[in-house]
């Protein structure tokens, strides 16, 4: 399970380099280690143009991304785009990159991955992955975007019992008196979130691709320089 960083798991503040302005969600520790518990590795996929805006220094990013782990736990994996919006990268949410690199880190099929944001571009970024998005809306997510997404979730906590039932297959389907219940197959009625083991060894695999950060150690991805 993927979840955007800013607006969904720590407050939004925007181009934040500064790790002691971090902020948790309300209710984002307990809705995390809920998954973690149940063996569903949780994941951090994450725009961050402050960095190409050169307003984010990349150590500064890494020094925030560790207090969001001191504060919520550890991800099995970061998957961050540092471009700028002109920089015309595949990863970029609403581009599916970062969810691919991120299904790719932990071994598994983007499709079994779900993704939580707060904005359209987190859904947009999961649909075109092929993956299932989850809105939870904040305040400064618009209208639109609520109305478009496939699933919305009040807080982080329904999202996350929402994830752990399957996806609707048959949304606004109204069953028609004495017509017989629309079959559903053991696959489709299994939870599509992830339960395999996180897995570092294939971050290697995709050496163009996304930064991935991963604030405890020591080797970093991200040495990409924006155009
Ligand atoms: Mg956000
Ligand atoms: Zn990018």
């Amino acid at each position: 399970m993927l979840f955007d960083r800013d607006g969904t798991l720590v407050e939004d503040v925007p181009y934040n380099a500064d790790p002691g302005r971090v902020r948790p969600v309300p209710g984002a520790r307990r809705a995390l280690d809920r998954l973690r518990r149940a063996g569903v590795p949780v994941g951090v996929v994450t725009n961050q143009s402050g960095v190409a805006r050169g307003l984010v220094s990349p150590d500064a990013l890494e020094d925030v991304n560790r207090r969001v782990e001191e504060l919520l736990g550890p991800f099995a994996v970061w998957a961050v785009c540092p471009h700028g919006e002109d920089d015309r990268c595949a990863c970029r949410k609403p581009a599916p990159g970062l969810v691919l690199h991120a299904a790719a880190v932990l071994g598994v099929d983007a499709r079994d991955c779900v993704v939580v944001g707060d904005i359209g571009r987190d859904v947009e970024a999961a649909r075109a992955a092929g993956a299932r998005g989850i809105l939870v809306p904040t305040p400064v997510t618009l209208p639109e975007e609520v109305a478009a997404a496939p699933e919305v979730a009040a807080d982080l906590a329904a999202a996350v019992d929402l994830a752990l039932r399957p996806a609707p297959v048959f949304p606004d389907l109204p069953a028609s008196p004495g017509a017989p219940a629309v079959p559903t197959s053991p696959a489709e009625s299994t939870a599509p979130v992830s339960t395999a083991p996180a897995s570092a060894a294939s971050e290697s695999t995709t050496p163009a691709s996304p930064a991935s950060i991963v604030p405890a150690a020591t080797a970093r991805a991200d040495t990409e320089e924006p155009a």
